[in-house]
C-alpha cells in the first residue's frame, strides 16, 4: 500500500528553486533538491528517503544533492542525456559566479520508469535534453519544462524550442485538466489552467 502521497514545497537556493518532497506516512522522495539541505531535511521528519530525483541536471535543482544522498543513503536518478553534459552544466554555473555541484553517480531513469511511490516518469526534452516531467496521484512535477504562466528557456546548452513545444503539447494531451503542476520555479497551477492561458505555450499551438 502506497498510502496517501503528500506533496512538499522547499523553496531553496539564489534562483528559488522549488525542491519537493513527495511522501507518504513512513517514506518520501526528494525532488530538485536545488541547495540547503537543512531546509529539505527537516521536512523529512526521520522519514526514510526511497530516491532523490532531478528533473534536470541544471546545477539550481541539483546542489545539495550530494547532501541528501551521504544523509539518507537513498539513490540519485537522473536522465542519462542531462549526465552527458554534467561538465557542460557545471562550467555554465561558475560562469555565473555559482559554485559547480559535486554529484554522485546516478541511476538513469527514462520514459516509462516508475520511482518509489509509484512516481512515473516522463521525458519532456527542450529545456535540456534529459529534461524530465514526473508524474503522481493527480500532480506533475515540470521541472523548467512548463511553469505557471511561462515556460523554460532553451538557449542554455542541448535546448530545442521545437522539443519542449512537443513535450508540453505532450503534458496537455496525456494528462488531466485537473492534475496540479508543481513548477521547478514559482507558484503551482494546473494542466487545464496553462493549456488555455499558457501564453508562450497554449493548446492552440499543438495541434
Ligand atoms: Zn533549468
Ligand atoms: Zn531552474
Amino acid at each position: 500500500m502506497l498510502g496517501v502521497v503528500r506533496v512538499e514545497t522547499v523553496v531553496v537556493g539564489p534562483l528559488s528553486t522549488n525542491a519537493y518532497v513527495i511522501c507518504n506516512n513512513d517514506s518520501c522522495v526528494v525532488v530538485d533538491p536545488g541547495d540547503e539541505a537543512w531546509k529539505i531535511m527537516r521536512v523529512l521528519r526521520g522519514r526514510r528517503v526511497l530516491a532523490v530525483i532531478a528533473t534536470h541536471l541544471h546545477f539550481d535543482h541539483v546542489g545539495a544533492v550530494r547532501d541528501i544522498v551521504e544523509l539518507t543513503g537513498a539513490p540519485f536518478m537522473v536522465h542519462r542525456l542531462d549526465w552527458e553534459l554534467r561538465d557542460k552544466y557545471a562550467e555554465l554555473a561558475m560562469s555565473w559566479g555559482f559554485k559547480a555541484p559535486a554529484l554522485p553517480e546516478p541511476t538513469f531513469v527514462d520514459e516509462g520508469f516508475t520511482a518509489p511511490l509509484g512516481l512515473r516518469i516522463m521525458h519532456t526534452p527542450g529545456h535540456s535534453p534529459g529534461s524530465i516531467s514526473i508524474i503522481g496521484d493527480g500532480f506533475v512535477l515540470t521541472g523548467d519544462t512548463l511553469f505557471s504562466g511561462s515556460v523554460g528557456r532553451t538557449d542554455l546548452p542541448g535546448g530545442d524550442d521545437e522539443a519542449l513545444i512537443a513535450s508540453i503539447c505532450r503534458l496537455y494531451r496525456e494528462l488531466p485538466r485537473d492534475f496540479v503542476v508543481y513548477p521547478g520555479h514559482g507558484p503551482p497551477t494546473t494542466i487545464g489552467e496553462e493549456a488555455e492561458n499558457n501564453p508562450v505555450v497554449p493548446q492552440d499551438l499543438c495541434y
